[in-house]
């Protein structure tokens, strides 16, 4: 089958390799309609992790069941189904709790496996004509058949929940002000969750204009970093008071306008925007190391942000991965009622040979390219 496979740092490439087959009788075969480039996917093919050449990455995919195993019951050979960037088992005592991000068995030694990503396990990944998903009663939703939707669909594997969840670990009320760092399409999400779950104001902070243009589509209020401290501004913005919630949604990659990396800038300027007891939820990426890190302490995975106001101010903070099964069927409800149109920020839709192509101009943030759906 065909896939993308990562090569090198800015390397990747569309290469026959061995098809996706059924190594455990609880796995399935997925044959992908559409599988997503991710912001995420930027740290591997920038050479920031530790992926091993000849991974096929993507673990934002979907599509329809072509084969199942032995010991799958509930799935069909025809279901069209999202699948969770989690893969879970469904039965360790994680999974049982409902932390499928953090799963024990399925990558041994660490809580939490995905498809096609550094350190998450030894799964390949959907950017390829096929998948073989684990653990496939668990994991995989079903979706109405047929092939509406499916824009808003592919969004439920990932960047959606995401955001969601990034609104949830801010512990966000109906009435409260957000803050979303990062426009990218999960800071997007985020601001878009919070919108249905009826946040008073939602502030979107950024410098791309093609990225705020779309946060003020969504009726959140664009915040460019680009034109002054962002404190300042949302001090100005709130009268002084300051949002009750800030999302993070870059990451460690985090850097000013001027492109140096600042690993902890983001959380400094949420815990200075969030007024005294407020919430912050973390959902943008920090690895446990990064050796390339622009200083010594995030070489080590240490982020020196502003604790002790954080403490002073009372606020909390919660972070990791979202729990994609916690709110994807809910989600795929909402889109099916026409609550939430989250494909509003899909750009382009490519074939997979033109994925490498993608990969360039989204790592380059071309103007336009928010966000990338192929269809293999
Ligand atoms: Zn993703
Ligand atoms: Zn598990």
């Amino acid at each position: 089958m065909r896939a993308l496979v990562y090569n090198g740092p800015k390397d990747v490439s569309v290469v026959d390799v061995p098809d996706a087959t059924i190594e455990a009788p609880t796995d399935a075969i997925v044959r992908i309609t559409s599988t997503n480039i991710c912001g995420s996917d930027l740290h591997m093919y920038e050479g920031r992790t530790t992926v091993e050449q000849g991974k096929v990455l993507g673990h934002e995919n979907m599509g329809v069941v072509e084969e199942v195993g032995a010991g799958v019951t509930r799935l069909k050979k025809g279901d069209r189904v999202s699948l969770p960037f989690n893969i879970a088992c469904g039965h360790c005592r994680n999974c049982q709790r409902g932390s499928t991000a953090f799963c024990l068995e399925v990558n041994p030694g660490f809580a939490g496996g995905a498809y096609g990503y550094a350190d998450m396990g030894p799964y390949d990944g959907g950017q390829a004509e096929h998948l073989r998903v684990p653990f496939a009663d668990f994991n995989a939703l079903r979706l109405p058949q047929g092939t509406e939707h499916e824009l808003d669909f592919t969004m439920l594997s990932d960047i959606l929940p995401t955001g969601w969840h990034g609104t949830r670990l801010a512990g966000m009320e109906p009435g409260d002000s957000v803050l979303v760092i990062g426009a990218g399409p999960v800071g997007l999400m985020a601001a878009l969750s919070a919108k249905v779950q009826g946040a008073d104001q939602v502030f979107v902070v950024d410098q791309l204009p093609d990225r705020l243009a779309l946060a003020e589509q969504i009726g959140a209020t664009p915040v460019d970093f680009s034109k002054g401290d962002v404190v300042d501004q949302v001090m100005e913005l709130t009268k002084g008071v300051g949002v009750d919630r800030g999302v993070e949604a870059v990451g460690w990659q985090a850097h000013d306008h001027s492109g140096v990396e600042h690993p902890a800038g983001t959380l400094d300027t949420l815990v200075k925007a969030v007024r005294a007891t407020g919430g912050i939820g973390v959902v943008g990426v920090f690895p446990p190391a990064d050796p390339n890190g622009p200083d010594e302490l995030m070489q080590e995975g240490r982020i020196a942000f502003p604790f002790g106001e954080f403490f002073t101010k009372g606020q909390t903070m919660g972070t990791g991965q979202a729990d994609v099964k916690k709110y994807n069927r809910q989600l795929r409800d909402l889109i099916i009622a026409d609550k939430i149109q989250p494909s509003f920020l899909v750009s382009h839709e490519m074939s997979l040979d033109d994925a490498v192509d993608g990969y360039a101009r989204f790592d380059a943030r071309e103007h336009g390219y928010t966000k990338i759906v192929l269809h293999p």
